[in-house]
């Protein structure tokens, strides 16, 4: 029996390790077109990798807007207590941080490769580098192998069973081009329309972003608003950064899902109708806010105004907010009225910019669509139109939020696509 995986990520390595587990008499190689394998896992988390979530499988499904309850098998049969056992009997210890994500202790996302390594080598899993697979053939409605470059020559590839697990199409240096969308298209398979998730956003007001570049907000409350219906779309605490073309950072990630799936959400953004309210002192009310300014402003009554907000606001933040606030800057402090401070109040509480855009793909850190769902049996990530093809990771049409969600994805259809093999 011989067993080919195509793409060496955390779904292609999972699934060639649970392969072999099953069947250790299978041959079984994983065609990965890089150099090495794990290109993407290296680069998640800031490069510290979060590995998973320590939610339960109910809540894991609920972080997975994208086709969640097609998960619900393969969360069971490999679970975050599985991937963390696995990673703690290879030496690596893990640790809980602040909203249920685990990482390594070492903060080190090479270690959880180099576990996914070890595992490989002791299980003798053939590992074949810099082959790009550009087909599948098939026979009979069957897989019968496949045809790859190497060298700048087609070669091919016997096998009996295959597993698709080339990922999406973000971060393309990585080795994720989306190749395995055209492979599967061409045996039959549907692709769901292929979207950027938790990817940064595009503003209208180009030049106060350009201004606040590189500017991050620790501990800011945002909020997206539908102007035109007057609804929330999402709220969050926490990280947000400024971009020469808009907003980034893991509220502003996390915001951009959200959006995606907001009914007309490309009509309202294009009418300028989504608004991005940025909250810079979640911690006081605007009560408590005015008093703190007052007393701010009482400290400094003799100065000029633009030279009061110091101790208020990180230094990019000045120049924007008194040009927001039409207050004259060279205007005494102790001039400054009660109007024009709340008009202060209110843009602290409530500092506006309008959205336009998700950023390209390329720019996201997972890809929203793939391989259709109703083409999948979720118990074993076999293929319903090809006999023995087989799909795991980011190339199906699922996508979570952060939290170490999406990786999990990767290990839990992996690990179902591989021991089904058997
Ligand atoms: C910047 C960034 C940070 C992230 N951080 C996190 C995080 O902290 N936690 C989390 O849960 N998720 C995170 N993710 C998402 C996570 O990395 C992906 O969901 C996950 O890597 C998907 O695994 P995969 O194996 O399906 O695909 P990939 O990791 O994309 O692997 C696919 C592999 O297939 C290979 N390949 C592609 N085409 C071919 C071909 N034609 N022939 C041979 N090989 C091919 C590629 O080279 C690649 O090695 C992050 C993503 C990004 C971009």
């Amino acid at each position: 029996m011989k067993i080919v995986i195509i793409g060496g990520g955390p779904a292609g390595m999972m699934a060639a390790i649970s392969a072999k587990e099953a069947n250790q008499e299978a041959e079984v190689i994983i065609l990965e077109k890089m150099e090495r394998l794990g290109r993407k896992l290296l680069i998640t988390g800031k490069g510290r990798c979060n590995i998973t979530s320590s939610l339960n499988i109910s809540d894991f499904i609920k972080n997975v807007p994208g086709n969640g309850m097609f998960l619900y098998s393969a969360f069971n049969k490999y679970t975050n207590e599985d991937i963390i056992k696995f990673l703690e009997d290879k030496g690596v210890k893990v640790k809980e941080e602040r909203g249920n994500r685990i990482f390594p202790a070492s903060d080190k996302s090479q270690d959880v490769l180099d576990a996914f390594i070890s595992r490989l080598k002791e299980l003798k899993v053939k590992i074949k580098t810099n082959v790009e697979v550009i087909r599948i053939e098939k026979g009979n409605n069957e897989v019968k192998g496949v045809t790859y470059i190497n060298n700048n020559k087609e070669e091919y590839m016997e096998a009996d069973k295959i597993i698709l697990a080339t990922g999406g199409k973000s971060y393309s240096s990585t080795g994720s081009t989306g190749d395995g969308y055209k492979i599967a298209q061409e045996l039959g398979h549907t692709i769901t329309k292929i979207r950027p998730s938790l990817v940064p956003m595009e503003t209208y007001e180009k030049s106060l972003c350009k201004e606040l570049q590189g500017l991050s907000l620790k501990n800011v409350g945002i909020k997206i608003i539908d102007i035109k219906n007057n609804k929330e779309i999402y709220n969050d605490f926490g990280e947000m950064l400024f971009t020469h073309f808009g907003v980034s950072g893991p509220t502003i990630l996390s915001a951009s899902a959200h959006i995606l799936r907001y009914k007309d959400a490309e009509k309202l953004l294009n009418e300028k109708q989504i608004k991005l309210f940025i909250d810079l002192k979640p911690a006081l009310s605007m009560e408590k806010l005015d008093i703190r300014i007052r007393k701010d402003f009482e400290e400094v009554k003799n100065k000029q105004f633009q030279n009061s907000l110091d101790k208020l606001l990180p230094k990019k933040m000045i120049n924007p907010i008194i040009a927001l606030s039409e207050i004259n800057p060279t205007k005494k402090v102790n001039e400054v009225t009660k109007e024009e401070r709340l008009r202060i109040v209110n843009l602290l509480k409530n500092f506006q910019v309008t959205l336009k855009n998700f950023r390209d793909i390329e720019d996201a850190i997972i890809t929203a669509g793939g391989i259709s769902i109703k083409e999948i049996n979720p118990s074993t990530m076999e293929s319903k139109i090809i006999k023995n093809l087989y799909f795991a990771g980011e190339i199906i049409d699922v996508d979570a939020y952060t939290g170490g969600f999406n990786l999990q994805i990767a290990y839990s259809t992996g690990y179902v696509a591989g021991g089904s093999t058997w």
